[in-house]
């Protein structure tokens, strides 16, 4: 037993001195001294030695184990600190290469086009006023000349959260809100920019979309300043070329009231897909203050008037940048999102 384990040493040790990798180490640590290994194995034939013998032997086998094992991590230590020298050498570290940018976020398209759109109005002495997106059934249709039966409710379906309070379907409320803050008071210069909702969902149309209105109230506001203001509007935003026309059209709280388009910011008029070859293009409804509607917020029609006008974000922003589908603006694929930089 003695000399079959100087012998097994003498093999291990002669073989650890050839090992070239550390993978090969670890194999050899396991084939001898490893659950299976021969070192095991011999300790298993213990059992057949003599009590006298066993501890003599018993004792060899631990020399021998723990000669091995501190040889192996001898070793393995060389071993690892060669590999990590020729790894070195092989993998160069290119400085020349550039660095990472970290990635920069931007403005949403709709958020461009409605600060844009703001700045516009701004320069021509509009102020921005703000509501609740939370809205009451008064503001958001009663004031405005649409009583609980009126047809024009049932083109404004949006989302109630109880009898009385529901998400307002325009920002128009913002302005009726202002109208009786100013307690029958003119001017009223103002646009309000914000979220509406509505139960619709097309490639034209979202349950939520953003719009601005504008509301102008004093002593002799005509048609002609409605188009004026509407018109620098539209050159500013689309450029100086665009030009705009107003059709009739009817609005419960305006009277007489106007849909204004301008021309085919595609085709320049001539007639593409996008305009439907008519060479126009619908951006806005508009139209003069109805008496009722000033009447209500406190205004004599006898001593002022107004006119007032809305129009979608995103429909502007469609035309502006050449987008043919709405949703495109709330699926929040970067691939889209990031062309705005
Ligand atoms: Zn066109």
């Amino acid at each position: 037993m003695k000399e079959k384990l100087q012998e097994l040493k003498e093999q291990v040790l002669e073989e650890l001195a050839t090992i070239q990798t550390v993978s090969a180490l670890k194999d050899t640590k396991v084939k001898y001294l490893g659950k299976k290994g021969s070192l095991t194995e011999i300790m298993r034939g213990m059992g057949k030695l003599s009590p006298e013998e066993r501890p003599i032997i018993g004792q060899m086998v631990n020399e021998i184990r723990a000669q091995l094992e501190a040889t192996i991590d001898e070793r393995s230590k060389e071993l690892e600190k060669a590999e990590l020298i020729a790894k070195l050498a092989n993998e160069k570290v290119d400085i020349t290469l550039p660095g990472r940018k970290p990635q920069e976020g931007h403005l949403h398209p709709v958020t461009l086009t409605l600060r844009e759109m703001k700045k516009i109005f701004m320069r021509m002495g509009f102020d921005v006023m703000e509501g609740p997106e939370i809205e009451n059934d008064y503001f958001n249709f009663e004031a405005l000349n649409l009583p609980k039966d009126h047809p024009a409710r049932d083109m404004q379906d949006t989302f109630y959260i109880t009898e009385e309070f529901l998400l307002r379907t325009q920002t128009s409320p913002v302005q009726a809100r202002t109208m009786q803050a100013n307690e029958g008071n003119a001017p009223i210069r103002m646009i309000c920019p914000g979220t509406v909702y509505r139960n619709d969902y097309d490639a034209t149309h979202s349950p939520m979309f953003h719009q601005v209105e504008g509301l102008v109230i004093d002593k002799n506001i005509s048609l002609a300043d409605l188009k004026g203001t509407l018109e620098v509007f539209c050159k500013e935003m689309f450029g100086n070329n665009v030009k705009i026309r107003l059709r009739p059209s009817f609005f419960p709280f305006t009277e007489p009231s106007a849909e204004v388009d301008i021309s085919c910011v595609m085709c320049g008029g001539k007639g593409c897909r996008v305009c439907k070859n008519s060479g126009w293009l619908e951006i806005l409804g508009s139209g003069m203050v109805h008496p009722n509607v000033l009447r209500m917020s406190g205004f004599d029609p006898q001593e002022v008037s107004g006119f007032a006008f809305g129009m979608g974000v995103e429909r502007i922003a469609m035309l502006k940048y050449g987008i043919d589908d709405l949703r495109l603006f709330f699926e929040n694929d970067l691939r889209f999102i990031r062309q705005f930089k």
